[in-house]
């Protein structure tokens, strides 16, 4: 007897797209893929991750909505803004740091490379190798709270940084599910003291994405196999918030001709240059699917 779905709840998926480039091959098949793993009465949203104001251009998310369309895929409307939003995390992060699990850190990118470099003669203190490279050195992990107060007062820019073991006390082992491997065990410690907020921008991505997620009610969280490690942070943060863990599903990441991943970057080809070329709705479906094709068999 077929099985009756009726009584299962609708599978909701998500392509997050950040407006810092026209989508090439690679975005067509992420967004293809989310869109189909909604199945037949799924949901399929588009949320535009545009938080980092320095880098998003309103043309770059005219084209989103042009190439989607384009490529035949519709998604739920209104769609998501996330600099509409920035209040709101802030108040996840505030959350957070009321919990007493975040820390101003002053370092530049060069105080934290000096300091990593230093510690090579203490082959004991060197620091390890996560994920975005090697782990915050914990420099002002332990400031005293008048120190923080002054910096702070007299204008220094700061980050807040996650005190990652303390967290990791406060929600215990975790798991996510995802793929075909069934129960992962979380392992947000990959990325030592990870950072949640800037004093330039209220959230990270981390805290952004996680936050919407929940927020917008995504059941299932597809994404290119490149941001499997983000999938531990994520999981920690919504313990933390205590909201729902979704599903995860990640794709291999589409290889271009030089054999290198697909990236804006590298100025892969993207999916407007391949329509100016001539190209068809169907035939630039069939190639991102037959790249990803030739990945499978690889
Ligand atoms: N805005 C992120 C990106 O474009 C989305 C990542 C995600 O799907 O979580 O890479």
């Amino acid at each position: 007897m077929p099985a009756d779905h009726r009584h299962l709840p609708a599978v909701t998926t998500r392509f997050a797209p950040s407006p810092t480039g026209f989508l090439h091959l690679g975005h067509a098949y992420s967004a293809l893929f989310a869109a189909d793993a909604a199945g037949p009465g799924g949901r399929f949203l588009l949320r535009i991750e545009d938080i980092d104001g320095g880098r998003s251009r309103p043309e770059f998310e005219h084209a989103i909505f042009e190439d989607l369309a384009w490529l035949g895929l519709a998604w739920e409307t209104p769609v998501r803004h996330q600099s509409k939003h920035l209040a709101e995390y802030a108040r996840a992060v505030e959350g957070l740091a009321g919990a007493g699990l975040l820390y101003p850190c002053f370092c530049t990118r060069a105080d934290i490379q000096r300091e990593v470099a230093g510690a090579d003669s203490a082959p004991h203190l060197l620091s390890p190798i996560g994920p975005d490279g090697p782990l915050y050195p914990g420099t002002c992990r332990n400031l005293s709270q008048t120190d923080r107060r002054r910096r702070i007062d007299a204008g220094a820019p700061y980050a807040l940084r996650l005190r990652m073991d303390d967290a990791i006390a406060a929600t215990g082992p975790l798991t996510w599910s995802g793929d075909d491997r069934g129960e992962v065990k979380a392992t947000p410690e990959i990325f030592g003291d990870v950072v949640l907020a800037r004093k330039s921008m209220p959230a990270t991505y981390h805290v952004a994405c996680t936050w919407d997620d929940a927020l917008q009610g995504v059941t299932l969280v597809t994404r290119g196999e490149d941001l499997i490690p983000v999938t531990h942070i994520h999981r920690l943060l919504q313990a933390l918030w205590k909201i729902p863990t979704p599903r995860y599903r990640h794709h291999r990441l589409l290889i271009g001709a030089d054999g290198k991943k697909l990236s804006k970057r590298d100025r892969a080809p993207t999916i407007r240059a391949l329509r100016e070329a001539g190209k068809t709705t169907a035939e630039v479906i069939a190639q991102a699917h037959s790249s990803a094709m030739a990945l499978e068999a690889n």
